[in-house]
């Protein structure tokens, strides 16, 4: 069954590393357009095409700021047109300050589910150098908070390879982050590396910053992955870990190459077959502006290139129940290329793990992902 993405394109300011699609400082006026426009949106699309939701996922931008009524009036709208399975996940993603006071029991009695949180660091001068607008203090009231009003699955971020001035406590600083999640009982954790992207402040003022080569970057990320295992969460994505049980339905949709439809500017959607999106646009997406057609979706290079995203990756037995006998066929090729290339990789390190049924990439691959899969698909071209 297809998920749910409504995308709300708001925060109270801009991260400078950030290229989100989202407009800072919005009037409570632009928040109801913007309400009403989804809901617009949304019946359209339930003219063309018919499906219960399975997930439904607010994400952004800062669904917070839209405020704990509007996202329950919008929930009520997607389940109106593409109604909720029953046990749906319904996860919105807000920021550790700034919610108003019923905020949780508001969104949990509306059929919430889920919470995930942009802490980023558990410590303050790092919070400060990311330009976070909340500190450690407010990520722990919330987390209170949304436990206080019934929510069990919690996730929360974490960001690797910041661009600190000094290196003396980087790791302990990460390590803290990470304890952090277990103590506040996060289920999820969500271990982001930041990388400067075009057009952010980052990339744009370098010269304020210390990033960290790729060899520090690199560290970070095992070191965060390491201490996240030793805390009982198993890494189930590049960047996600999860306790039993706290894995994101909605994320796994997308790494199991499966449908969903998404919806505000900025937003993706791959719905019968097809890849569309929304321009990153406000004032079109009010007017009632289509989103644009991105190709067909689903294909096995496709299926190939999320599913190794998973620690479990991809299995040829799945390869066929989705493809038939040519994505047997394709899965061979893999295979017969995955293993000469595993075995030309030292044996304490591999990048690739090749068993008769299925193909991994191990962490160390995971950090090289896009240039292991990029050698695979040589063997099926
Ligand atoms: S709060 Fe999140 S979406 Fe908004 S600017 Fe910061 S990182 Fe980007």
């Amino acid at each position: 069954m297809p998920g749910m993405y409504i995308h709300v394109p708001f925060c109270r300011s801009k991260c400078p590393y950030c290229d989100f699609y989202s407009l800072p400082r919005i009037s409570e006026e632009a928040l109801d357009a913007y309400t009403k426009a989804v809901e617009a949106h949304l019946r359209r699309f339930a003219g063309q095409s018919a499906f219960s939701a399975e997930t439904v996922y607010f994400g952004g931008g800062t669904p917070s700021v839209l405020g704990a009524r509007r996202l329950n009036r919008l929930l009520g709208a997607v389940d109106h047109f593409f109604p909720l399975q029953k046990d749906a996940e319904v996860t919105a993603e807000m920021n550790p300050a700034g919610w108003e006071e019923d905020f949780f029991d508001t969104l949990y009695k509306g059929g919430f589910t889920r919470i995930s949180m942009g802490m980023q660091s558990a410590n303050e001068s790092e919070l400060r150098l990311l330009g976070r607008n909340h500190r450690p203090a407010d990520v722990r009231r919330a987390m209170q908070a949304a436990q206080k009003a019934g929510f069990t699955h919690l996730s929360l971020d974490v960001m690797t390879a910041l661009p600190v001035p000094s290196e003396e406590n980087r790791l302990e600083n990460l390590r803290r982050s990470a304890e952090i999640c277990r103590e506040l009982g996060a289920d999820h954790v969500s271990a982001y590396m930041l990388k400067v992207e075009d057009g952010t402040f980052y990339a744009r003022h370098p010269e304020r910053y210390t990033f960290p080569d790729e060899e520090t970057a690199c560290r970070d990320y095992r070191f965060v992955a390491d201490t996240l295992e030793s805390l009982g969460y198993r890494q189930y994505e590049i960047s996600n870990f999860a306790a039993p049980g706290g894995e994101s339905r909605h994320n796994l949709l997308y790494w199991h190459d499966e449908e969903y439809l998404g919806v505000g500017p900025a937003a993706h959607s791959f719905l019968n077959g097809r890849r569309f999106y929304y321009p990153r646009d406000f004032q079109g997406f009010l007017n009632g502006a289509l989103p644009e057609e991105d190709g067909p979706g689903g294909s096995f290079e496709e299926y190939v290139m999320l599913g190794l995203r998973l620690t479990e990756g991809i299995t040829r037995s799945a390869c066929i129940d989705r493809f038939g006998e040519e994505g047997g066929k394709q899965f061979d090729a893999l295979h017969v290329y995955g293993a000469g290339l595993a075995r030309m990789q030292p044996k304490d390190d591999p990048l690739l793990i090749v068993s008769e049924n299925r193909i991994a990439l191990t962490r160390s691959g995971f950090l090289v992902s896009n240039a292991v899969i990029a050698s695979l698909f040589e063997s099926i071209e």
